[in-house]
């Protein structure tokens, strides 16, 4: 694939439709939101590589549920976590904030406060020729995170952050629910052709057993409904019906 030329990041399918992600460069790891542990362990044993650090975009236990035994096997990795979740996620080492920047593998992150899914959701963003953005449970292809404890503008907000990004931004998200996404979206706007091409990708893409993550801004902008909604009553109204569709 032609997306992972620039940077080496492996997704792992795990739980019912976890995907976690694997930074790989120079024989050293990230991990984003490690749900559990042995897949990963498995991996960098495989390759003999190296986890230098946990990236946690939020307190979920189907994001976290692996780090306490990757930090028993790599005591100094570093686990990188929003400063707000010491409590729900007490195993941070790297406490951030929203518009800090940290250097991890020779590049520069960004941290990105993205709320509405929980009150304390991040994102990690490295940019570059291909920018590069985790994004966790914020937004997912044709979908955005469920409003757990965050408000409709603040994920609102959240969504027209993420829009002003780089188009060519490479979009990796924490679950693969995209046809579910899609045919929710299809419902809505049947005539859509943009929406029904991206159902036929999303098709063949399972159908040979990959993933349809990443996804690319420019693309996902013209299907996601979400992230295609004028104003925040449109937004609200769209996430109300998706919240009873599924
Ligand atoms: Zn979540
Ligand atoms: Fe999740």
């Amino acid at each position: 694939m032609e997306f992972n030329k620039a940077r080496n990041i492996i997704g792992l399918r795990v739980l019912s439709d976890n995907v976690i992600w694997l930074w790989v460069k120079d024989k050293s790891v990230v991990v984003v939101d490690p749900s559990v542990h042995e897949p990963v362990i498995r991996y960098i044993d495989e390759n003999n590589l190296n986890l230098e650090a946990i990236w946690q975009t939020h307190h979920h236990s189907d994001h976290i549920g692996g780090t306490k035994s990757l930090i028993e096997r790599w005591p100094n990795v570093k686990v990188i976590a929003s400063y707000k979740e010491q409590k729900r996620i007490p195993f941070q080492n790297v406490s951030v904030e929203d518009g800090e920047t940290l250097n991890i593998l020779g590049e520069e992150v960004q941290i990105i406060e993205v709320l509405g899914h929980t009150s304390s959701h991040i994102a990690f963003f490295l940019n570059g020729k291909i920018p590069v953005l985790f994004i966790g449970d914020t937004l997912f292809s044709g979908g955005c995170g469920r409003i757990f404890e965050g408000t409709y503008q603040q994920m609102y907000s959240s969504l027209e952050r993420i829009k002003s990004l780089p188009k060519n931004t490479l979009i990796y998200c924490a679950h693969e629910y995209t046809k579910s996404n899609i045919l929710w979206a299809l419902n809505l706007k049947p005539k859509d052709q943009d929406i029904k091409n991206k159902l036929s990708e999303v098709e063949k893409k399972l159908s040979h057993n990959k993933l349809t993550i990443p996804f690319l801004l420019a693309d996902e902008m013209k299907i996601n409904l979400f992230l295609r909604a004028k104003n925040l009553e449109e937004f609200t109204f769209l996430r109300e019906n998706k919240d009873l569709w599924v």
